[in-house]
């Protein structure tokens, strides 16, 4: 994809720092890390996120992401490990080629979590039917 900033670390058009790569997938440090070792997994194929991704890609990606988060907790002395995904605008997606970031996590890092809301009574049964109604 021509103008993919992803697509152009695959190619090594652009540089990056690269951890690890397969076949199908690579691994490089974000540049702009929440902590060190703060990791892209990327398919090599372009998609544009979960919606658009291949059975066999997002297959890759998973195991790559799986295997990697262990070596990145144990490398980085890590106290656990976030993995995210953002999947368009609202969701905080920037970069517009497929990617799992693998977050290692300090014991009182100071990063919080997305704040919670309990559903009002009723509400579940509404939002499961919705959800069930497509499946
Ligand atoms: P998103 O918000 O799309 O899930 O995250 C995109 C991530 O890519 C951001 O965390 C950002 O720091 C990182 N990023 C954007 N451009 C580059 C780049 O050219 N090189 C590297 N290594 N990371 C990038
Ligand atoms: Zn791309």
């Amino acid at each position: 994809m021509g103008d993919c900033i992803f697509c152009k670390i695959v190619s090594n058009k652009l540089p990056s720092h690269k951890v690890y790569e397969d076949e199908n997938t690579l691994a490089f440090l974000d540049h702009n890390p929440v902590n060190p070792g703060h990791t892209l997994v990327i398919p090599k194929n372009h998609s544009r996120n979960l919606y658009e991704i291949e059975a066999s890609d997002w297959q890759a990606l998973m195991e790559t992401t799986r295997m990697l988060s262990s070596r990145i907790k144990d490398g980085m002395s890590a106290d656990g490990i976030n993995i995210e995904m953002n999947n368009e605008r609202p969701a905080g997606q920037v970069v517009f080629h497929s990617h799992v970031h693998i977050v290692p996590r300090i014991d009182d890092d100071g990063l919080r979590h997305w704040p919670g809301t309990p559903y009002k009574d009723g509400e579940p049964e509404k939002v499961v039917e919705k959800i069930k109604n497509l499946l």
